[in-house]
């Protein structure tokens, strides 16, 4: 069987190149190791918003099912209300469907299990292999040791299973307040791996559930929930990240040790006749990206001290901010199966991320022009009242994206920096006397400039070759073209530059005591004072080149009809690399 061959038509069937996850994929078809199936998930914890790390995991799951016919889950991972919310499930959901994936069935939540965990951590104490312990968590601290030190053995360990049942009942019950009383799983405190020292398996915490309300007053840990929730929904292949390495032990143990048969009663597909098989968790590395903190805690924690100006921030890597910022779900997916899928960590350079959006959008950004720092100027031999309509093509290499009509008018706007009165050597654009073509017009000469009385070019006096619509003029070479827009009949907007939100590689290196000491002061400059053409405000769609400058789309929260808000999603070139 192909691993690299896609399937249907939507963004899941990427022709991935191979990877150890599809090799491994395509040996367990191959073997029918799973019955043949390939059943992924997502599994987000509600507690802030996607980032582009997210991004990678959503990208490898969904698209690993889609390609051998299987199917990927949307699970919500909300074993610790007090951090999560509704509004964080609303816009995971959202960004989810954004990148162009669709889940199978019924948003899933862990919370949906409460029951069942329950039940079986009933099991497990019944088979003499859980116990609720008193110890409070500075002790619980102490007893576990360290990792050249062996842990001790809690008091409570040897509790009888009569007195556990109780116990954990009466905790169900609300009888005891929060930290009194924990149940653990009973594996081995002197293990080498601090994970299976005898680890939490439910704590008390007498807190609402965005979920469930006020239903329960206990809630199951990460480790203990993840492999049973994967177990119940018949997951194959639990794909997480490498820090989950040594909880491998924990989630096999857990499952190991209930009664297959329950765990089979629980599942989805109970009622077939699928031969049962266990989840198996498999880990890759983490997405890092240079110039980039990432980290949900991170990100929290700049939007609430005002670093930037919320989780959707056009600086921010999350993907609500990127797909603000003007990042089209194709250039997110083709960057994540560009960066490919590997045990080993490593730094991606922010650049490829830059590539792939400069790459998507210059095939199907429209082309227009924007003057961001207008100068005025008068074509002096146009008459006042003058409107000249010019069809220029919305893409130069596609012709299915249509032509739009530019006005050419008696008085237009040319950028400042397209002016220069004493030129630096090698200067093609317009000087004193000199010429240039209109980008998809004339040649214009500039015969005269004015000034204020404190010596500032207040604008130019031109004069058109009116014999050089799409040709050259008579007689001499113009290299230089610029571009313009209608003084009379164009848009004024507002653009908002952005760049990259720090200017060191590692913002978050152990060297660096603060991040805020790294930030780019440039990541945001704002310009009021921009002109478009205005064919944009007719436009169906929202990303643009604007000629020289960039690419640019409408943002969807501050735009007004009255005024357009652009925000550069990227340079035409990249002007990091040295
Ligand atoms: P963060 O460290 O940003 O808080 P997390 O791992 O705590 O992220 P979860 O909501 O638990 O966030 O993650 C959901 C899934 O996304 C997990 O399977 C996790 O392993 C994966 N994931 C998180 N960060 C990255 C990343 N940088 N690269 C690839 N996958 C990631
Ligand atoms: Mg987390």
């Amino acid at each position: 069987m192909s691993d690299t061959k896609p399937d249907s038509k939507d963004a899941s069937a990427s022709t991935g190149a191979s990877n150890f996850i599809r090799h491994m994929i395509a040996q367990d078809l191959a073997s029918s190791k799973h019955g043949g199936r390939v059943q992924t998930r997502f599994p987000p914890e509600p507690n802030g918003y996607l980032h582009i790390g997210h991004a990678k995991s959503i990208c490898l799951n969904f698209t690993v099912a889609a390609e051998n016919g299987g199917h990927c889950n949307l699970r919500f991972d909300d074993t610790n209300p007090a951090k999560e919310s509704q509004e964080f499930v609303d816009s995971i959901k959202d960004n989810i469907t954004w990148l162009g994936f669709q889940w199978h069935g019924d948003v899933r939540y862990s919370s949906n299990y409460f029951d069942a965990l329950f039940d079986f951590a009933v099991q497990l104490i019944n088979k003499g292999l859980a116990y609720v312990c008193s110890l409070s968590a500075d002790e619980a601290r102490e007893y576990r040791g360290t990792l050249t030190a062996p842990g001790r053995n809690s008091p409570d360990r040897e509790r009888s299973i009569a007195d556990n049942i109780d116990l954990f009942s009466r905790m169900r019950a609300g009888e005891f307040a929060d930290g009194t009383y924990s149940l653990r799983a009973k594996i081995d405190m002197a293990s080498p791996n601090i994970n299976m020292r005898d680890p939490v398996l439910y704590r008390i915490r007498h807190i609402d559930h965005h979920q469930t309300g006020s239903t329960w007053c206990i809630y199951p840990t990460y480790d203990y929930t993840h492999c049973i929730s994967d177990a119940i929904e018949n997951i194959t292949h639990s794909i997480c990240t490498l820090e989950f390495e040594d909880h491998r032990p924990l989630y096999d143990w857990i499952l190991h040790n209930l009664d297959i048969d329950s765990l089979r009663a629980v599942s989805d597909l109970a009622d077939s006749d699928y031969d049962y098989v266990l989840p198996e968790q498999t880990e890759f590395a983490k997405l890092k990206l240079n110039y980039t903190m990432m980290g949900k805690r991170n990100l929290k924690e700049m939007v609430e001290t005002g670093v930037v100006q919320g989780w959707d921030d056009p600086r921010m890597p999350t993907l609500a901010g990127m797909r603000r910022r003007g990042f089209t779900p194709a250039s997110i997916r083709n960057f994540c199966e560009s960066v490919g899928v590997s045990r080993s960590e490593s730094v991606v350079d922010l650049s490829m991320l830059e590539h792939a959006v400069r790459e998507d959008l210059d095939k199907h950004a429209a082309r227009a022009m924007c003057v961001l720092n207008p100068l005025k100027v008068v074509l002096t031999n146009l008459p006042s009242g003058h409107v000249e309509r010019l069809s220029m093509a919305n893409h130069p290499k596609d012709e299915s994206m249509g032509r739009r009509e530019v006005p050419l008018t008696q008085e237009i706007f040319i950028d400042r920096a397209d002016f220069e009165e004493s030129p630096p050597e090698g200067f093609k654009r317009l000087v004193p006397g000199g010429e240039v073509r209109l980008r998809g017009a004339y040649v214009i000469r500039c015969d005269e400039v004015i000034k204020s009385s404190s010596g500032k070019v207040q604008e130019l006096h031109c004069s058109v070759d009116r014999d050089t619509l799409g040709k050259n003029p008579e007689g001499r070479k113009v290299k230089g073209v610029i571009h313009w827009v209608s003084a009379e009949l164009s848009l004024p907007v507002s653009v908002r530059l952005y760049d990259r939100l720090f200017n060191v590689e590692k913002p978050d290196s152990k060297d660096i005591e603060d991040y805020r000491t790294c930030l780019n002061p440039d990541s945001l400059v704002e310009l009021y004072d921009c002109f478009v053409e205005p064919s944009v405000a007719d436009s169906a769609v929202r990303h643009f080149q604007f000629e020289r400058e960039g690419y640019f789309c409408v943002d969807a929260i501050d735009s007004t009809p009255e005024r357009l808000v652009f925000n550069r999603t990227i340079t035409l070139r990249d002007s990091w690399s040295v």
